[in-house]
This record gives C-alpha cells, sequence and structure tokens, in this order.
C-alpha cells in the first residue's frame, strides 16, 4: 500500500519498504509522485484523477508498465487499486494506492499467446500445404454434398474434365457421368450413406468436350463432428492411358500365344512329314551299303557311311524337333506327382549310362508337386543325361534336391562336371544351341530347351550357376499352386 498526499501527491508511506514502481522507498518518499516516476506518471494519470477530482475509486485494473528496476528495462504487469483519502472536512487530501504486480502471469500470458499463435501458424501452414498438394495433385480431387452437388474442384479434376471450377461448383455431379451410368451415382450414394469408403472403382465419365475417359473412384464419406454423413470426397484418376497399355498387351500376349501356337503345328506337321522321307532315304542307304558294300571302292563306300550317318543325324534331329513341338501342344493335364517315384524311373532308364560312367547320383526327399509327371520325368531325365555326359575326369557326382518357398519348389541339379562359362548360361536354353562338337559330346542341343518348355508350361523359370573345371547346378522352379491347363480352379499342392 501506498499513500500519496496533498496537491502534488508527495509520496507519504509504503507499507511494504521495498522498490516499487522501480524506485527505492527512501528515495521517492516526500517527494511529488510526478517528479519521482517521470516516465509513467502520464500513463496513471487518468485513473489519478479520477481519483482526485471525482472521489472515485478503482479496483483491479490492471496496467502494463516499462519502468526501469535496478539499472533493467522491465515490462511489469500491476493491479492497480486507487481510493481517495478524505480530510476531516471530507475534502480529498490524497489517495491510496494499492499496487500488486503479477509479472509472472503476464509472462504466463504472453507464453500461451506465443504457443497459440505458433499453432495457428502451423495449423495454416498445414492447410496451405494441403491445399498445394490437393491443387497439384494430377488426380481430380473433388467434394460433393449429400444430394449429388459438386462443392469443390481441383486442378487435377480441371486437367482432367476440362470444366474450370467456376463451370463446375454448385452443379450436379451427374453432368460427368454418361447417360448409360447414371444408375452408379444412386449406387455410390447409398454406399456412402452407410459410410462406406468406395476403392478403386472403375468406370467411365464424361469430358467437357464430350469424351469418354476410363477412370478409377475412390469416394469417401464427409462426416460433420457429431459423425453424421454430410457429403463426399471423390478422388479421380484418368486411367484411360494404362487401359489402353492393359487392351494392347492383353492384345499382343493373344497374338504371341496364337503365334507360337501356329509355329508348334509348324514344327510339329513339318518334323511329322519329315520323318517318312528321312526313313526312306536312311533304309535305302542301308539296303545299298548291304548289297554293294563289298563292291565299293573305299571313296564310295566312305561317302555311303556319311549319308547313313547324315540320315541318322537327321532322323534324331526331327525326333527331337517333334518331341520339343509336342511340349505345349500334347502335355498331359496336371496333377499331383511325387518326384521321389518320378526320379526313381528316371534313374532305372538311365541305368547303363550310369554304370558305365561309374556316376554316383544321389536323390534327396522330394515333393509331391501338381504337374505333369511324364514331362517333369522328362526334365529330370534331359537334366540328369547332361549333368552325367558333360563330366570331366572325375567320375561324375551328381544331387538332386529342393527347395520350398511359400509360392513355388526350387528343384537343382548340381553336378562335378566340366562347367559352362557365364557367356553362355542363356544360350544353353536356346534350340539347337550346343557347345561342343558331336565328337566331343554327342547330342542334338534340344534338351535344355525342352527343359525351359516344360518348366514354363508349369509356370516356373530354369536357370544355371556353374564354374568352369568345377561343375554346373542346374535349378528350377514349380508353382506350389498350379491352375489346370484347361482353365480348372487352382490346386494347392503345399496344403
Ligand atoms: P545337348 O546335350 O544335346 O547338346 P542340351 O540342350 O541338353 O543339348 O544342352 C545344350 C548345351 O549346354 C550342351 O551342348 C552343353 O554344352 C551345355 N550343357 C548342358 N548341360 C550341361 C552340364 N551339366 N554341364 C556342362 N555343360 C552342359
Amino acid at each position: 500500500m501506498h499513500v500519496w498526499w496533498g496537491p502534488e501527491l508527495i509520496y507519504l508511506y509504503n507499507d511494504a519498504h521495498i522498490p516499487v514502481l522501480g524506485k527505492r522507498h527512501p528515495d521517492a518518499l516526500g517527494r511529488p509522485a510526478a517528479q519521482v516516476w517521470p516516465e509513467i506518471w502520464p500513463q496513471l494519470t487518468p485513473q489519478i484523477d479520477a481519483v482526485m477530482l471525482r472521489g472515485e475509486s478503482t479496483w483491479n485494473e490492471r496496467a502494463y508498465i516499462a519502468l526501469e528496476r535496478q539499472g533493467f528495462r522491465e515490462d511489469a504487469w500491476f493491479t492497480w487499486s486507487y481510493s481517495p483519502i478524505r480530510d476531516e472536512a471530507g475534502q480529498i487530501g490524497g489517495l491510496m494506492c494499492i499496487a500488486l504486480e503479477d509479472t509472472a502471469v503476464l509472462l504466463a500470458e504472453q507464453e500461451r499467446a506465443r504457443i497459440e499463435e505458433q499453432r495457428q501458424r502451423k495449423a495454416q501452414e498445414l492447410q496451405a500445404k494441403l491445399a498445394a498438394i490437393v491443387e497439384s495433385s494430377d488426380d481430380g480431387i473433388i467434394g460433393k454434398t449429400l444430394d449429388g452437388v459438386i462443392a469443390t474442384w481441383n486442378g487435377g479434376a480441371e486437367r482432367i474434365f476440362g470444366y474450370t471450377s467456376a463451370e463446375v461448383v454448385g452443379r450436379q455431379i451427374l453432368m460427368l457421368i454418361p447417360p448409360e451410368r447414371r444408375g452408379e451415382e444412386a449406387d455410390i450414394q447409398a454406399r456412402l450413406g452407410r459410410g462406406e469408403r468406395i476403392e478403386h472403382f472403375e468406370t467411365v465419365r464424361v469430358t467437357k468436350d464430350g469424351r469418354r475417359i476410363a477412370v478409377s473412384l475412390t469416394v469417401s464419406p464427409m462426416k460433420n463432428s457429431a459423425g453424421a454423413v454430410i457429403g463426399a470426397s471423390k478422388i479421380v484418376r484418368d486411367i484411360t492411358a494404362r487401359k489402353k497399355a492393359d487392351e494392347s498387351l492383353a492384345q499382343q500376349a493373344e497374338e504371341l500365344a496364337r503365334s507360337n501356337l501356329e509355329l508348334e503345328r509348324f514344327a510339329y506337321v513339318a518334323s511329322h512329314d519329315l520323318q517318312e522321307p528321312m526313313r526312306t532315304i536312311q533304309c535305302f542307304a542301308q539296303l545299298l551299303q548291304r548289297n554293294l558294300g563289298q563292291s565299293l571302292d573305299a571313296d564310295a563306300r566312305e561317302n555311303l557311311g556319311f549319308i547313313i550317318g547324315g540320315a541318322q543325324r537327321m532322323q534324331a534331329l526331327i525326333n527331337d524337333l517333334l518331341t520339343y513341338s509336342r511340349v505345349g501342344s500334347q502335355g498331359a493335364a496336371f496333377a499331383p506327382a511325387d518326384c521321389n517315384e518320378i526320379c526313381a524311373k528316371v534313374l532305372q532308364n538311365l541305368q547303363a549310362s550310369i554304370q558305365s560312367n561309374q556316376a554316383h547320383v544321389k536323390i534327396e526327399p522330394l515333393p509331391v508337386v501338381i504337374a505333369d509327371a511324364t514331362q517333369l520325368g522328362q526334365l529330370f531325365q534331359n537334366l540328369l543325361v547332361n549333368a552325367i555326359k558333360f563330366h570331366g575326369t572325375r567320375p561324375p557326382r551328381v544331387r538332386i534336391s529342393v527347395q520350398g518357398t511359400p509360392r513355388e519348389w526350387i528343384f537343382s541339379v548340381a553336378d562335378n562336371g566340366i562347367g559352362i562359362a557365364p557367356e553362355y548360361f542363356n544360350r544353353i536354353f536356346v534350340i539347337f544351341q550346343r557347345l561342343h562338337t558331336i565328337e566331343e559330346y554327342g547330342g542334338t542341343g534340344i534338351g535344355l530347351a525342352i527343359c525351359k518348355k516344360i518348366v514354363e508350361r508349369h509356370g516356373g523359370r530354369i536357370w544355371v550357376e556353374s564354374v568352369v573345371g568345377e561343375g554346373s547346378t542346374f535349378h528350377f522352379s514349380i508353382l506350389k499352386r498350379e491352375r489346370h491347363h484347361d482353365g480348372e480352379a487352382l490346386i494347392d499342392s503345399a496344403g
């Protein structure tokens, strides 16, 4: 509490004996208030006048004052209460002032205001960012009311449909829907009304210039704070280009399948029809050899031998070509096939070769797969024949193993033979491609091409890993779930 008295408001009393308004009590005592606080006095004058001239009291008035305290300039916040003091005659002679400083409250309020401002600024920035994203999105983003009136329209929508926002906002969304698809909107509205979200709904819409475009729609209900659906936001993606690409891809795939089939038929017919004349040549050349063999001179005998050898090789090539062309066209339906049994049969077939080459073949436990068992046998046999045939100086050691992934089985046939240089890893799977002469290693160069075709028919891949001089490992995969080639349902061999 402070007391100021007399016309000049001499400072008389401070019960707290503490610095007030930045002045020490002894410095202020007995001096006119206006001189002691020249820097803030003008601010206080209205209240002082109200007290001194009109005898009014002011209670709990809050005032902000910048003052010097102990040589520092500070912002202070005071709550003032003034009341007049009267002399015996009832005249106002001075005033009593109670000043409570609550700068801490001020600072807290300032801090709160600062945080609030920061929050608002961040919210505005976020809103601006979102607006920019919405505006620059390639997708059309459209807001509509529950009764189908367009409420918002971004740049993406303008690019897709050709209408500006001014041309569509306030109009019915039906304007974008071709007449024959109007029913879709009622369906969408009904689903939205139930609070459902519609994702990637592919349909057709109409642009400003009347073009029909393929679009994918994702429609989400917009709810008010009480959870009631009040409208919807629609994301529209123009998928015309993708649709066209899909169609042309499907067309290409169809053409490829047709031309493959034609090629297969051609190979089949050609090889089938070639067999007959080939047999005739072989037959008569052998007859000649038998009948005239002794009377021919050495040169003629050798030439006849070449004819017979060539014809035999031609026969082998034709047979292989026939086998190759039959993989796709004459395969059996897929059914559960036990790979252990298949491999045991293959081993039996190759018994003579295994013995003569002193080969050691180890077969790990194998699964039952959904496949064409005959073709699978052919596949294992071709790989085993090669693994034994292409051996180096060591006796062949071959191991057949398998690994399962959730999707497929991966079989491996590993040998310790001559190996293959990496540059030939792809070439060897091409029909009639060989890396050796007939004299070095016999064969027609079709075995791996047949393997590849069989594996692909079963939805798998085939590849090789090899180090020259150390050995090769051929891997092939077979899908665990396979579709019957005549289009029956999927069968899960893993289950
Ligand atoms: P072919 O065995 O009748 O020559 P393939 O199509 O079965 O025909 O094989 C193509 C070529 O791939 C072979 O000529 C050989 O050079 C190479 N090859 C295949 N399997 C092996 C193997 N296990 N080790 C080394 N080379 C191999």
